[in-house]
């Protein structure tokens, strides 16, 4: 099992960075987290069939998580998607997308999809997984959740979606093996988090792994700086800018 990163910029992208979101693969197939940017695309360039898509989930309602939906969807159909897919994210987000979707009249060009409301805590059961999914609240401008995917025996890979740094996360991270966690902004930001508080939240967890995602070196900091801030937040475990499709095992407990 892994997450795959398939942009990892902030709301406004590098020539290299597109927008933030990942995909989760697992041998009951693949879980898509936010659709910014040319997914269908990106999916095929992290080597992965986008057919083998089982459910999805959004973080949250901002245009650089959720504009890339309309076109995935339409692309799934036309090439042939026939199963029902389920959409998980809080009611806001969920109502966000279904007018997205009316807006685009995709009619009959789009997979079924079941669309499923949680709250911030709670878990999402998908049948039949080698895995759990817990979720959390962030603090940010728009309700919106983190994740957490963890093995039976509680190794976990964390996402902290787009957030200030909170206890709700760090206490969702805490011995996560990773955390792919936000670092816009390069200093203390409303309902974002500076490379050092990243750093903060990493070390305060305990997880043995930080990567920084919703980065830019142009609009936070260069990659040198924002790993040696880490560094001075405390944080000792291994660190790194996060890379368009880079991924982050996660052993399921039968092949530890
Ligand atoms: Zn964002
Ligand atoms: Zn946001």
């Amino acid at each position: 099992m892994r997450m795959i990163l398939l942009g990892v910029g902030t709301a406004v992208p590098d020539a290299d960075r597109d927008y933030t979101h990942m995909v989760w693969e697992a041998p009951d197939g693949l879980v898509l987290v936010d659709a910014g940017g040319s997914t269908y695309q990106r999916l095929l360039r992290a080597g992965v069939n986008p057919h083998d898509l089982r459910a999805m989930i959004l973080t949250h309602s901002h245009a650089d998580h959720l504009n890339g939906l309309p076109g995935l969807l339409f692309s799934l159909k036309l090439a042939g998607y026939d199963r029902r897919l389920p959409v998980y994210g809080n009611a806001p987000t969920l109502a966000a997308a279904q007018r997205i979707l009316e807006a685009f009249e995709l009619e009959q060009y789009q997979p079924e999809i079941d669309w499923t409301s949680i709250e911030a805590g709670d878990e999402i059961a998908l049948d039949g997984a080698p895995y759990r999914i817990h979720t959390a609240p962030t603090v940010h401008s728009r309700p919106c959740l983190a994740l957490r995917f963890s093995s039976d025996d509680g190794r976990a890979l964390v996402y902290s979606a787009d957030t200030e740094p909170c206890d709700a996360v760090r206490d969702l991270a805490r011995g996560a093996l990773v955390l792919i966690h936000e670092a816009t902004t390069p200093e203390p930001f409303p309902g974002h988090t500076s490379p050092y508080q990243a750093g903060e939240v990493a070390a305060a967890a305990g997880v043995e792994r930080l990567v920084l995602v919703h980065y830019s070196p142009r609009w936070t900091m260069s990659a040198d700086r924002a790993i040696a801030e880490t560094r001075a937040a405390g944080f000792t475990g291994e660190v790194e800018i996060g890379r368009e499709f880079a991924s982050y095992p996660l052993p399921p407990v039968s092949q530890m």
